[in-house]
């Protein structure tokens, strides 16, 4: 298999990203926090191959990975694990106990990441709680302060704030130029943790799909979740149509980005947590 072309940016002193393009389903982004040699690395991509592109990467800035951080549960995140069995490796317990579950049967990936099916591990790394590895006021190495959200893309994510460097390493909770999937998690409890993140200010965001982000592309993906949160709720109340719907709904710049069709299926699960709020 091509795999996509990786491409390492020392985004500040110590942090590096490692953007993979385009950022479309299964090809993900990888950061580490460097300090004397020793390297946090946060989410491990989909594949081992992947992951030894990381490695790679680190061992030619004469560093190596101590500690790993999943920053959620989906796959192209954590499957490079594998890759890493000689460190720890750490995630939000939510997260854990799902990877656990997804561990026994790896073949519903292949089947949504038909590109690399052939290159899937069978074997996934479960990580173990982050909880085991850090009290609540410990900082991670490099200083930076772990951001715990859940829901929000999903279950539970964790993101990475560097406080010195104004950095953000945002995992899912930040997409940029791919059309953000939010069929895992909880739309209005994403719009709230955008919120959380865009009043850090971060000066550089690196995003769990596409290059290089900034505060500005945390502000369009919170725009096009709230609206489309307000829209779901005019559909659950039976103002207007599903149809209706599509051509009233303004996606603004994320309606440029790659996968669109994602952003039918976001706008059903919109609407399913719009309907639970009408019955409850
Ligand atoms: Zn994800």
């Amino acid at each position: 298999v091509k795999l996509p072309i990786q491409c390492a940016t020392d985004v500040s002193d110590g942090i590096l990203a490692i953007i993979q393009e385009s950022g479309e389903m299964g090809v993900s982004n990888s950061a580490a926090v460097i300090e004397n040699g020793h390297a946090l690395v946060v989410d491990t991509m989909l594949l081992p191959e992947m992951a030894h592109g990381i490695t790679e990467t680190l061992r030619f800035r004469g560093a190596r990975a101590v500690l790993v951080l999943n920053t959620h549960h989906h796959i192209d995140h954590i499957g490079g694990n594998v890759h890493f069995s000689s460190c720890p490796i750490i995630a939000h317990p939510v997260a854990v106990e799902i990877i656990r579950q997804m561990s026994a049967d790896t073949t519903v990936a292949t089947r949504l990441i038909p590109r690399f099916a052939a290159e899937i591990p069978r074997r996934l790394q479960v990580p173990e709680s982050l909880y085991n590895r850090l009290t609540a006021s410990e900082s991670l190495p490099g200083g930076g302060e772990l951001l715990t959200f859940s829901p929000a893309h999903t279950a539970a994510d964790v993101a990475v704030w560097m406080p010195e460097q104004r950095v953000l390493l945002a995992g899912d909770l930040c997409f940029n130029g791919v059309t953000p999937l939010a069929i895992h998690g909880r739309l209005q409890d994403w719009v709230a943790a955008l919120e959380i993140l865009i009043a850090l200010a971060p000066v550089v965001v690196v995003p769990g799909h596409g290059p290089l982000a900034t505060v500005a592309t945390l502000e369009t993906l919170h725009s096009y979740l709230q609206a489309m949160t307000a829209v779901a709720r005019r559909i659950a109340a039976g103002e207007i149509t599903m149809s209706d719907s599509l051509e009233m709904f303004d996606p603004g710049d994320v309606g440029n980005w790659l996968e669109p069709g994602r952003t039918m299926m976001n706008l059903r699960q919109a609407v399913r947590e719009a309907q639970q709020e009408v019955v409850h």
